[in-house]
Protein backbone atom coordinates (compact mmCIF):
# COMPACT_ATOMS: atom_id res chain seq x y z
CA UNK A 1 0.00 0.00 0.00
CA UNK A 2 2.64 2.21 -1.60
CA UNK A 3 2.30 5.75 -1.63
CA UNK A 4 3.51 6.61 -5.36
CA UNK A 5 4.93 10.32 -6.05
CA UNK A 6 5.64 11.14 -9.91
CA UNK A 7 7.68 14.61 -10.31
CA UNK A 8 7.86 16.24 -13.59
CA UNK A 9 9.30 19.10 -14.62
CA UNK A 10 6.06 20.51 -15.89
CA UNK A 11 7.29 23.75 -17.63
CA UNK A 12 11.58 24.74 -17.97
CA UNK A 13 10.51 28.42 -18.88
CA UNK A 14 7.68 28.75 -16.88
CA UNK A 15 9.79 27.24 -13.87
CA UNK A 16 6.83 24.58 -12.90
CA UNK A 17 7.19 21.54 -11.41
CA UNK A 18 4.18 18.95 -11.86
CA UNK A 19 3.23 16.30 -9.13
CA UNK A 20 1.09 13.29 -9.22
CA UNK A 21 0.34 11.58 -6.13
CA UNK A 22 -1.33 8.04 -6.23
CA UNK A 23 -3.12 6.95 -2.81
CA UNK A 24 -3.73 3.11 -3.26
CA UNK A 25 -6.65 3.54 0.14
CA UNK A 26 -8.00 6.46 0.71
CA UNK A 27 -9.59 7.74 3.95
CA UNK A 28 -13.52 8.60 2.93
CA UNK A 29 -12.50 11.90 3.41
CA UNK A 30 -9.04 12.20 2.92
CA UNK A 31 -6.86 15.38 3.98
CA UNK A 32 -3.58 16.17 2.66
CA UNK A 33 -1.06 19.04 3.80
CA UNK A 34 2.04 20.65 2.85
CA UNK A 35 4.59 21.27 5.72
CA UNK A 36 4.56 25.09 6.75
CA UNK A 37 8.42 25.18 7.09
CA UNK A 38 11.28 22.64 5.85
CA UNK A 39 12.95 21.00 9.05
CA UNK A 40 16.22 22.78 9.45
CA UNK A 41 15.00 26.30 8.44
CA UNK A 42 13.41 27.89 11.38
CA UNK A 43 10.66 30.16 9.66
CA UNK A 44 7.20 29.79 8.88
CA UNK A 45 7.23 29.94 4.74
CA UNK A 46 3.62 28.50 3.92
CA UNK A 47 4.52 26.19 0.97
CA UNK A 48 1.53 26.01 0.07
CA UNK A 49 1.33 29.65 -1.67
CA UNK A 50 2.92 27.83 -4.45
CA UNK A 51 0.52 25.30 -5.16
CA UNK A 52 -1.03 25.75 -8.59
CA UNK A 53 -4.53 23.92 -9.29
CA UNK A 54 -4.65 20.96 -7.30
CA UNK A 55 -7.55 18.27 -8.60
CA UNK A 56 -8.56 15.16 -7.57
CA UNK A 57 -9.87 12.12 -9.91
CA UNK A 58 -10.95 8.56 -8.41
CA UNK A 59 -11.96 6.21 -11.12
CA UNK A 60 -12.08 8.37 -14.15
CA UNK A 61 -14.05 11.00 -12.00
CA UNK A 62 -13.03 14.33 -10.65
CA UNK A 63 -13.37 14.58 -7.17
CA UNK A 64 -13.74 18.23 -5.60
CA UNK A 65 -10.65 19.75 -3.58
CA UNK A 66 -12.11 21.34 -0.41
CA UNK A 67 -9.36 23.51 1.09
CA UNK A 68 -9.21 23.43 4.79
CA UNK A 69 -7.02 26.11 5.86
CA UNK A 70 -4.19 28.00 4.77
CA UNK A 71 -1.64 24.71 4.00
CA UNK A 72 -4.19 21.35 4.05
CA UNK A 73 -6.80 20.46 1.78
CA UNK A 74 -9.67 17.64 1.77
CA UNK A 75 -11.35 15.52 -0.48
CA UNK A 76 -13.98 13.04 -0.47
CA UNK A 77 -13.40 9.61 -2.50
CA UNK A 78 -17.06 8.04 -2.79
CA UNK A 79 -15.81 4.80 -3.39
CA UNK A 80 -12.62 2.38 -2.06
CA UNK A 81 -9.60 2.29 -4.77
CA UNK A 82 -6.98 4.68 -5.36
CA UNK A 83 -7.36 8.32 -5.82
CA UNK A 84 -5.02 10.43 -7.77
CA UNK A 85 -4.10 14.11 -6.75
CA UNK A 86 -2.57 16.32 -9.11
CA UNK A 87 -0.91 19.72 -8.74
CA UNK A 88 1.44 22.09 -9.91
CA UNK A 89 4.48 24.06 -8.28
CA UNK A 90 6.11 27.43 -8.86
CA UNK A 91 9.68 26.66 -8.59
CA UNK A 92 11.49 30.05 -8.51
CA UNK A 93 14.02 29.99 -5.40
CA UNK A 94 17.41 29.58 -5.57
CA UNK A 95 17.97 28.60 -2.26
CA UNK A 96 18.25 25.60 -0.73
CA UNK A 97 15.15 25.07 0.88
CA UNK A 98 12.57 25.06 -1.54
CA UNK A 99 12.30 24.43 -5.52
CA UNK A 100 13.72 25.91 -8.54
CA UNK A 101 13.42 25.19 -11.96
CA UNK A 102 14.23 26.23 -15.01
CA UNK A 103 16.21 25.31 -18.89
CA UNK A 104 19.87 24.58 -16.63
CA UNK A 105 18.64 22.82 -13.76
CA UNK A 106 15.96 22.05 -11.50
CA UNK A 107 15.68 21.00 -7.10
CA UNK A 108 13.45 20.32 -4.83
CA UNK A 109 13.52 19.96 -0.88
CA UNK A 110 10.74 17.71 -0.17
CA UNK A 111 8.83 19.43 2.51
CA UNK A 112 8.12 22.38 -0.63
CA UNK A 113 6.97 19.88 -3.19
CA UNK A 114 5.24 16.72 -1.59
CA UNK A 115 1.87 16.04 -0.14
CA UNK A 116 1.55 14.53 2.91
CA UNK A 117 -1.03 12.09 3.35
CA UNK A 118 -2.66 12.59 6.66
CA UNK A 119 -3.13 9.30 8.48
CA UNK A 120 -0.79 7.54 5.85
CA UNK A 121 2.65 9.20 7.38
CA UNK A 122 3.82 5.77 8.22
CA UNK A 123 3.35 4.28 4.76
CA UNK A 124 6.21 3.55 2.85
CA UNK A 125 6.42 6.09 -0.33
CA UNK A 126 8.01 5.81 -3.79
CA UNK A 127 8.92 8.56 -6.04
CA UNK A 128 9.63 8.68 -9.97
CA UNK A 129 11.17 11.24 -11.52
CA UNK A 130 9.72 11.32 -15.21
CA UNK A 131 10.38 13.67 -18.64
CA UNK A 132 13.45 14.98 -17.50
CA UNK A 133 15.37 16.60 -20.36
CA UNK A 134 17.99 14.87 -22.70
CA UNK A 135 21.14 14.43 -21.02
CA UNK A 136 19.81 15.23 -17.39
CA UNK A 137 20.88 13.43 -14.37
CA UNK A 138 19.81 13.01 -10.91
CA UNK A 139 21.37 13.47 -7.25
CA UNK A 140 19.95 12.38 -4.09
CA UNK A 141 20.68 10.39 -1.20
CA UNK A 142 16.98 8.29 -1.16
CA UNK A 143 17.95 4.97 -1.98
CA UNK A 144 17.15 4.01 -5.50
CA UNK A 145 14.75 1.02 -6.56
CA UNK A 146 16.05 -1.40 -7.84
CA UNK A 147 15.29 -2.36 -11.22
CA UNK A 148 12.81 0.88 -12.15
CA UNK A 149 14.33 3.73 -13.79
CA UNK A 150 14.65 7.24 -12.15
CA UNK A 151 12.38 5.51 -9.01
CA UNK A 152 13.59 5.91 -5.54
CA UNK A 153 11.75 5.03 -2.15
CA UNK A 154 11.68 5.70 1.64
CA UNK A 155 9.57 3.99 4.65
CA UNK A 156 7.72 6.99 5.44
CA UNK A 157 6.44 10.55 4.64
CA UNK A 158 9.72 11.99 7.14
CA UNK A 159 12.27 9.87 5.23
CA UNK A 160 10.81 11.11 2.18
CA UNK A 161 10.94 14.95 2.39
CA UNK A 162 14.78 14.25 3.93
CA UNK A 163 16.35 13.66 1.00
CA UNK A 164 16.66 16.96 -1.80
CA UNK A 165 16.81 16.04 -5.53
CA UNK A 166 19.62 17.98 -7.74
CA UNK A 167 18.94 17.30 -11.68
CA UNK A 168 20.71 18.61 -14.05
CA UNK A 169 24.07 18.28 -15.92
CA UNK A 170 26.53 18.91 -12.69
CA UNK A 171 30.00 18.06 -12.24
CA UNK A 172 30.11 14.68 -10.11
CA UNK A 173 32.31 13.33 -8.10
CA UNK A 174 33.51 10.41 -5.38
CA UNK A 175 35.79 9.48 -2.82
CA UNK A 176 35.32 7.00 0.10
CA UNK A 177 36.39 7.70 3.87
CA UNK A 178 35.56 6.30 7.21
CA UNK A 179 33.33 3.68 5.48
CA UNK A 180 30.99 5.92 4.07
CA UNK A 181 30.41 6.39 0.12
CA UNK A 182 30.49 9.75 -0.55
CA UNK A 183 29.19 11.91 -3.67
CA UNK A 184 30.05 15.07 -3.95
CA UNK A 185 27.63 17.38 -7.25
CA UNK A 186 28.58 20.84 -7.90
CA UNK A 187 26.08 22.60 -10.30
CA UNK A 188 26.62 26.82 -11.37
CA UNK A 189 30.44 26.35 -11.17
CA UNK A 190 33.06 27.73 -13.84
CA UNK A 191 34.55 25.18 -15.64
CA UNK A 192 38.62 24.50 -14.70
CA UNK A 193 37.64 24.68 -11.26
CA UNK A 194 39.60 22.91 -9.32
CA UNK A 195 37.52 19.94 -8.29
CA UNK A 196 40.35 17.21 -7.26
CA UNK A 197 41.21 19.85 -4.28
CA UNK A 198 37.50 20.05 -3.32
CA UNK A 199 37.13 16.07 -3.04
CA UNK A 200 40.66 15.62 -1.43
CA UNK A 201 39.94 18.43 1.02
CA UNK A 202 36.05 17.25 1.36
CA UNK A 203 37.16 13.72 2.21
CA UNK A 204 40.08 14.89 4.90
CA UNK A 205 37.60 16.97 6.37
CA UNK A 206 35.18 13.98 6.44
CA UNK A 207 37.31 11.48 7.63
CA UNK A 208 38.06 14.26 10.63
CA UNK A 209 34.39 13.74 11.79
CA UNK A 210 33.58 10.35 11.73
CA UNK A 211 36.90 9.59 13.45
CA UNK A 212 35.68 12.07 16.32
CA UNK A 213 32.00 10.60 16.55
CA UNK A 214 33.45 7.10 16.01
CA UNK A 215 36.69 6.61 16.40
CA UNK A 216 37.19 3.77 13.69
CA UNK A 217 33.83 2.54 14.15
CA UNK A 218 30.74 2.36 11.45
CA UNK A 219 29.15 5.54 11.39
CA UNK A 220 25.07 5.09 11.12
CA UNK A 221 25.25 6.26 7.39
CA UNK A 222 26.99 4.38 4.52
CA UNK A 223 26.21 6.80 1.69
CA UNK A 224 26.37 10.30 2.04
CA UNK A 225 25.80 13.29 -1.04
CA UNK A 226 27.03 16.96 -1.31
CA UNK A 227 25.26 19.19 -3.46
CA UNK A 228 26.92 22.58 -4.37
CA UNK A 229 24.89 24.87 -6.44
CA UNK A 230 27.27 27.84 -7.24
CA UNK A 231 25.89 30.91 -7.50
CA UNK A 232 26.82 34.80 -8.23
CA UNK A 233 26.76 35.47 -4.62
CA UNK A 234 25.24 33.56 -1.43
CA UNK A 235 26.13 31.22 1.07
CA UNK A 236 24.18 28.87 3.13
CA UNK A 237 23.11 25.57 3.41
CA UNK A 238 20.43 22.72 4.75
CA UNK A 239 21.57 19.91 7.01
CA UNK A 240 19.60 16.73 5.89
CA UNK A 241 20.83 12.75 7.29
CA UNK A 242 22.36 11.49 4.30
CA UNK A 243 22.96 14.82 2.48
CA UNK A 244 22.70 18.10 2.79
CA UNK A 245 22.25 21.11 -0.20
CA UNK A 246 24.32 23.79 0.08
CA UNK A 247 24.54 26.76 -1.94
CA UNK A 248 27.69 29.60 -2.24
CA UNK A 249 29.69 31.92 -4.85
CA UNK A 250 31.01 30.27 -7.57
CA UNK A 251 34.28 32.62 -6.85
CA UNK A 252 34.97 30.78 -3.96
CA UNK A 253 35.50 27.41 -5.43
CA UNK A 254 38.99 26.46 -5.46
CA UNK A 255 41.00 27.29 -8.80
CA UNK A 256 43.41 24.68 -10.18
CA UNK A 257 46.55 28.15 -10.63
CA UNK A 258 45.96 28.46 -6.58
CA UNK A 259 48.69 27.86 -4.51
CA UNK A 260 47.24 28.25 -1.36
CA UNK A 261 43.59 27.98 0.16
CA UNK A 262 41.44 31.22 -0.55
CA UNK A 263 39.57 33.14 2.33
CA UNK A 264 36.31 32.08 0.63
CA UNK A 265 37.43 28.76 -0.17
CA UNK A 266 38.06 28.18 3.53
CA UNK A 267 34.55 30.00 4.24
CA UNK A 268 33.29 27.37 2.10
CA UNK A 269 35.04 24.38 3.74
CA UNK A 270 33.81 25.65 6.80
CA UNK A 271 30.35 25.05 5.43
CA UNK A 272 30.53 21.85 4.09
CA UNK A 273 32.48 21.07 7.28
CA UNK A 274 28.99 22.63 9.57
CA UNK A 275 26.54 20.83 7.61
CA UNK A 276 28.16 17.51 7.69
CA UNK A 277 28.82 17.69 11.21
CA UNK A 278 25.19 18.33 11.19
CA UNK A 279 24.78 14.69 10.19
CA UNK A 280 24.90 13.97 14.05
CA UNK A 281 24.37 17.03 15.85
CA UNK A 282 20.21 18.15 15.39
CA UNK A 283 19.90 15.36 12.75
CA UNK A 284 20.77 11.83 15.15
CA UNK A 285 21.49 13.36 18.16
CA UNK A 286 18.20 16.16 18.34
CA UNK A 287 16.28 18.41 20.85
CA UNK A 288 13.76 16.49 22.34
CA UNK A 289 11.36 18.90 21.13
CA UNK A 290 12.03 17.21 17.73
CA UNK A 291 11.98 13.93 18.09
CA UNK A 292 8.26 14.07 16.35
CA UNK A 293 8.06 17.55 14.16
CA UNK A 294 4.64 18.94 13.66
CA UNK A 295 4.47 20.52 10.09
CA UNK A 296 1.90 22.65 10.70
CA UNK A 297 3.00 25.24 13.21
CA UNK A 298 6.64 26.55 14.77
CA UNK A 299 8.08 23.71 16.81
CA UNK A 300 10.16 25.64 19.74
CA UNK A 301 13.30 24.19 21.49
CA UNK A 302 15.56 26.33 23.62
CA UNK A 303 18.49 24.65 22.77
CA UNK A 304 19.21 25.72 18.96
CA UNK A 305 22.28 27.64 20.58
CA UNK A 306 24.03 23.79 21.40
CA UNK A 307 22.98 22.14 17.84
CA UNK A 308 23.90 24.95 15.67
CA UNK A 309 26.34 26.75 18.27
CA UNK A 310 28.17 23.60 19.01
CA UNK A 311 27.95 22.74 15.29
CA UNK A 312 29.15 26.09 14.64
CA UNK A 313 32.31 25.82 16.81
CA UNK A 314 33.24 22.35 15.22
CA UNK A 315 33.17 23.63 11.69
CA UNK A 316 35.90 25.79 11.34
CA UNK A 317 37.59 23.60 14.22
CA UNK A 318 37.61 20.35 12.10
CA UNK A 319 39.71 22.34 9.00
CA UNK A 320 42.32 22.95 11.87
CA UNK A 321 42.17 19.02 12.84
CA UNK A 322 41.83 17.87 9.38
CA UNK A 323 45.15 19.87 8.80
CA UNK A 324 43.35 22.70 5.91
CA UNK A 325 44.10 25.35 7.53
CA UNK A 326 47.09 26.26 10.49
CA UNK A 327 46.62 26.96 14.19
CA UNK A 328 47.36 31.09 13.22
CA UNK A 329 44.39 30.91 10.75
CA UNK A 330 41.75 29.14 13.07
CA UNK A 331 42.57 31.94 15.47
CA UNK A 332 41.49 34.40 12.62
CA UNK A 333 38.55 32.83 11.83
CA UNK A 334 37.83 32.32 16.09
CA UNK A 335 38.33 35.74 15.92
CA UNK A 336 35.96 37.13 13.08
CA UNK A 337 33.21 35.29 15.30
CA UNK A 338 34.58 36.94 18.53
CA UNK A 339 33.66 39.95 16.89
CA UNK A 340 30.61 39.60 15.39
CA UNK A 341 29.49 38.54 18.93
CA UNK A 342 31.03 41.53 20.96
CA UNK A 343 29.98 44.04 17.71
CA UNK A 344 26.48 43.74 18.49
CA UNK A 345 24.43 45.56 21.35
CA UNK A 346 21.43 42.70 21.39
CA UNK A 347 23.86 39.86 23.35
CA UNK A 348 23.69 42.04 26.55
CA UNK A 349 19.33 41.98 25.90
CA UNK A 350 18.74 38.38 24.86
CA UNK A 351 20.20 34.58 26.41
CA UNK A 352 21.51 32.45 23.76
CA UNK A 353 18.27 30.40 25.08
CA UNK A 354 15.49 32.66 24.28
CA UNK A 355 17.70 33.30 20.57
CA UNK A 356 16.55 29.84 20.31
CA UNK A 357 13.48 30.08 21.23
CA UNK A 358 12.87 33.23 18.99
CA UNK A 359 14.40 32.08 16.24
CA UNK A 360 10.95 31.91 14.47
CA UNK A 361 10.42 35.44 14.88
CA UNK A 362 13.37 36.72 15.31
CA UNK A 363 16.63 35.31 13.50
CA UNK A 364 15.07 34.17 11.17
CA UNK A 365 13.56 37.85 10.54
CA UNK A 366 16.27 39.95 10.98
CA UNK A 367 15.72 43.87 10.49
CA UNK A 368 17.51 46.76 11.30
CA UNK A 369 17.19 46.18 15.18
CA UNK A 370 18.46 42.98 15.08
CA UNK A 371 21.60 43.40 16.44
CA UNK A 372 20.08 46.05 19.00
CA UNK A 373 17.91 43.16 20.47
CA UNK A 374 19.18 39.91 19.84
CA UNK A 375 22.27 37.50 19.81
CA UNK A 376 23.22 35.42 17.15
CA UNK A 377 22.96 31.53 18.98
CA UNK A 378 25.21 30.49 16.09
CA UNK A 379 27.81 32.62 16.68
CA UNK A 380 27.40 32.76 20.28
CA UNK A 381 26.68 29.48 20.98
CA UNK A 382 30.25 28.97 19.11
CA UNK A 383 31.74 30.70 22.00
CA UNK A 384 29.84 29.27 24.30
CA UNK A 385 30.96 25.95 22.82
CA UNK A 386 34.59 27.26 23.32
CA UNK A 387 34.01 28.28 26.97
CA UNK A 388 32.79 24.75 27.79
CA UNK A 389 35.33 23.50 25.79
CA UNK A 390 38.14 25.38 27.42
CA UNK A 391 36.85 24.69 30.18
CA UNK A 392 37.05 20.85 30.19
CA UNK A 393 40.52 21.15 28.67
CA UNK A 394 41.63 22.88 32.33
CA UNK A 395 40.46 19.67 33.75
CA UNK A 396 41.89 17.07 31.41
CA UNK A 397 38.74 16.15 29.17
CA UNK A 398 37.15 17.98 26.24
CA UNK A 399 34.33 18.68 24.71
CA UNK A 400 35.02 15.94 22.25
CA UNK A 401 34.39 13.54 25.59
CA UNK A 402 30.62 15.10 26.23
CA UNK A 403 29.59 14.86 22.65
CA UNK A 404 30.60 11.07 22.03
CA UNK A 405 28.64 10.79 25.71
CA UNK A 406 25.45 12.70 24.54
CA UNK A 407 25.77 10.48 21.52
CA UNK A 408 25.95 6.84 23.45
CA UNK A 409 23.20 7.92 25.43
CA UNK A 410 20.69 10.16 24.16
CA UNK A 411 19.94 9.55 20.09
CA UNK A 412 16.46 7.46 20.59
CA UNK A 413 15.21 10.17 23.65
CA UNK A 414 16.28 13.66 22.15
CA UNK A 415 18.39 16.02 24.14
CA UNK A 416 17.17 18.34 26.93
CA UNK A 417 18.97 21.08 28.50
CA UNK A 418 19.38 18.70 31.71
CA UNK A 419 20.88 16.18 29.40
CA UNK A 420 23.58 18.28 28.22
CA UNK A 421 24.72 19.74 32.20
CA UNK A 422 24.67 15.85 33.07
CA UNK A 423 27.19 15.08 29.86
CA UNK A 424 29.39 17.85 30.92
CA UNK A 425 29.54 16.86 34.01
CA UNK A 426 30.35 13.17 33.53
CA UNK A 427 32.93 14.58 31.33
CA UNK A 428 34.86 17.41 33.78
CA UNK A 429 34.55 15.17 36.68
CA UNK A 430 32.18 18.20 38.43
CA UNK A 431 29.49 20.23 38.04
CA UNK A 432 29.58 22.54 35.27
CA UNK A 433 25.75 23.81 36.57
CA UNK A 434 26.27 27.40 37.12
CA UNK A 435 28.06 28.04 34.29
CA UNK A 436 25.37 26.85 31.88
CA UNK A 437 22.95 29.06 33.41
CA UNK A 438 24.99 31.78 33.56
CA UNK A 439 26.26 31.69 29.60
CA UNK A 440 23.21 30.14 28.36
CA UNK A 441 20.59 32.14 30.50
CA UNK A 442 22.60 34.91 30.81
CA UNK A 443 23.26 37.75 28.70
CA UNK A 444 26.83 38.35 30.28
CA UNK A 445 30.02 38.65 27.96
CA UNK A 446 31.96 34.83 28.47
CA UNK A 447 34.95 34.53 29.96
CA UNK A 448 36.92 34.43 27.00
CA UNK A 449 39.80 36.16 27.71
CA UNK A 450 40.53 34.58 30.59
CA UNK A 451 40.10 31.13 29.19
CA UNK A 452 41.76 31.76 25.97
CA UNK A 453 45.08 33.40 28.31
CA UNK A 454 45.23 30.33 30.43
CA UNK A 455 45.28 28.47 26.93
CA UNK A 456 48.12 30.23 25.73
CA UNK A 457 46.67 32.64 23.56
CA UNK A 458 46.88 36.31 23.52
CA UNK A 459 43.97 38.55 22.87
CA UNK A 460 44.56 42.21 21.59
CA UNK A 461 42.03 44.82 20.67
CA UNK A 462 42.95 46.74 17.60
CA UNK A 463 41.32 49.81 16.35
CA UNK A 464 37.94 49.11 14.09
CA UNK A 465 36.81 51.95 11.66
CA UNK A 466 34.96 55.06 11.77
CA UNK A 467 31.81 53.85 11.09
CA UNK A 468 32.16 51.13 13.95
CA UNK A 469 33.20 53.61 16.09
CA UNK A 470 29.87 55.75 15.21
CA UNK A 471 27.85 52.51 15.67
CA UNK A 472 27.08 52.38 12.03
CA UNK A 473 26.10 49.27 10.05
CA UNK A 474 26.41 50.35 6.40
CA UNK A 475 25.43 49.00 2.86
CA UNK A 476 28.69 50.18 0.65
CA UNK A 477 28.86 49.65 -3.26
CA UNK A 478 31.34 52.80 -5.66
CA UNK A 479 27.76 53.06 -7.76
CA UNK A 480 24.94 53.40 -5.30
CA UNK A 481 26.96 54.98 -2.71
CA UNK A 482 26.48 54.30 1.55
CA UNK A 483 22.99 53.25 2.47
CA UNK A 484 22.59 53.14 7.00
CA UNK A 485 21.29 49.49 7.33
CA UNK A 486 21.67 49.07 11.15
CA UNK A 487 22.08 51.87 14.30
CA UNK A 488 23.84 50.36 17.49
CA UNK A 489 22.23 50.69 20.17
CA UNK A 490 24.12 53.52 22.46
CA UNK A 491 26.16 55.14 19.85
CA UNK A 492 27.18 58.29 18.52
CA UNK A 493 25.34 57.80 15.24
CA UNK A 494 21.97 57.33 17.58
CA UNK A 495 22.28 59.90 19.95
CA UNK A 496 22.70 62.26 16.27
CA UNK A 497 19.64 60.72 14.98
CA UNK A 498 21.18 58.82 12.01
CA UNK A 499 18.68 56.29 10.79
CA UNK A 500 18.04 53.18 9.53
CA UNK A 501 17.91 53.54 5.26
CA UNK A 502 19.39 56.88 5.23
CA UNK A 503 21.72 57.62 2.37
CA UNK A 504 25.22 58.92 3.48
CA UNK A 505 26.14 61.52 0.96
CA UNK A 506 29.06 63.44 2.37
CA UNK A 507 31.12 63.99 5.63
CA UNK A 508 32.22 67.44 6.25
CA UNK A 509 31.31 68.43 2.65
CA UNK A 510 33.21 65.96 1.28
CA UNK A 511 31.07 63.25 -1.35
CA UNK A 512 31.91 59.81 0.25
CA UNK A 513 32.05 56.18 -1.89
CA UNK A 514 32.74 54.27 1.59
CA UNK A 515 32.56 55.49 5.10
CA UNK A 516 35.66 55.37 6.21
CA UNK A 517 37.72 56.94 3.86
CA UNK A 518 36.47 60.55 5.68
CA UNK A 519 39.13 58.86 8.22
CA UNK A 520 41.55 60.83 6.41
CA UNK A 521 40.22 64.41 7.10
CA UNK A 522 38.63 63.50 10.76
CA UNK A 523 40.41 63.20 14.21
CA UNK A 524 38.79 60.94 16.51
CA UNK A 525 36.47 62.86 19.20
CA UNK A 526 36.11 65.69 16.69
CA UNK A 527 32.60 66.48 15.41
CA UNK A 528 31.89 65.03 11.61
CA UNK A 529 29.02 66.90 9.88
CA UNK A 530 27.05 64.25 7.86
CA UNK A 531 25.08 65.37 4.94
CA UNK A 532 22.08 62.86 4.69
CA UNK A 533 18.85 61.79 2.31
CA UNK A 534 15.90 60.70 3.89
CA UNK A 535 12.79 59.78 2.30
CA UNK A 536 13.70 62.58 -0.59
CA UNK A 537 14.70 65.18 1.63
CA UNK A 538 18.27 66.25 2.23
CA UNK A 539 19.32 66.62 5.90
CA UNK A 540 22.15 67.77 7.89
CA UNK A 541 23.76 65.86 11.25
CA UNK A 542 26.25 66.12 13.66
CA UNK A 543 28.08 63.22 15.19
CA UNK A 544 30.72 63.45 17.32
CA UNK A 545 32.74 60.77 16.96
CA UNK A 546 34.25 59.07 20.48
CA UNK A 547 37.61 59.69 21.29
CA UNK A 548 38.16 56.34 22.36
CA UNK A 549 37.76 54.82 18.69
CA UNK A 550 36.11 51.07 18.76
CA UNK A 551 38.65 48.01 18.52
CA UNK A 552 37.95 44.35 17.34
CA UNK A 553 39.84 41.67 18.99
CA UNK A 554 42.88 40.02 16.89
CA UNK A 555 43.75 36.65 18.73
CA UNK A 556 47.36 35.03 18.71
CA UNK A 557 49.54 32.51 19.52
CA UNK A 558 51.49 33.08 22.98
CA UNK A 559 54.63 32.86 21.98
CA UNK A 560 56.41 34.72 25.20
CA UNK A 561 55.82 31.37 27.11
CA UNK A 562 56.14 27.86 26.39
CA UNK A 563 52.94 26.24 25.08
CA UNK A 564 50.21 25.38 27.39
CA UNK A 565 49.00 22.13 27.26
CA UNK A 566 45.42 23.19 26.80
CA UNK A 567 46.77 24.70 23.87
CA UNK A 568 48.12 22.05 22.99
CA UNK A 569 45.28 19.60 23.54
CA UNK A 570 43.03 21.98 21.53
CA UNK A 571 45.18 23.20 18.86
CA UNK A 572 47.98 21.13 18.48
CA UNK A 573 51.37 21.67 18.93
ZN1 LIG B 1 23.56 24.67 11.03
Amino acid sequence: MTLKYRVEPADLHGHRFGVTLTIPDPAAEQVVSLPVWAPGSYLVREFARHVIGLSAEQGGQALAVEPLDKSSWCVRAPRRGKLTLRYELHAFDRSVRTAFLDASRGFFNGPALLLRVHGREHRACELALTGLPRGWKVATSMPAVAGRRATWSAPDYDALIDHPFEMGTPWRGNFRAGGVDFEFVVSGAWPGFDAERLLADTRRLCAAQIALWHGRAQPPFKRYVFMLHAVDDGYGGLEHRHSTALFAARRDLPRVEDKERSDGYVGLLGLISHEFFHSWNVMRLRPREFLRLDYTRENYTRLLWFFEGVTSYYDDLMLLRAGLIDAPRYLKLLAKTLNGVLAAPGRQVQSVAQASFDAWIKFYRSDENSPNATVNYYSKGALLALALDLTLRGAGASLDDTMRLLWQRHVETGVTEADVGQALADAAGRSLAAELQDWVHGTGDLPLQTLLAAAGVTWRDQAAGLAASLGLRLSEGVVSGVQVKQVLRGSAAEAAGVAPGDELLAVDGWRIRRFDDARQWTRPGAALELLLARDQRILRCRVVAPAAAATTVVLGMDSATPPSAVRTAWLGA
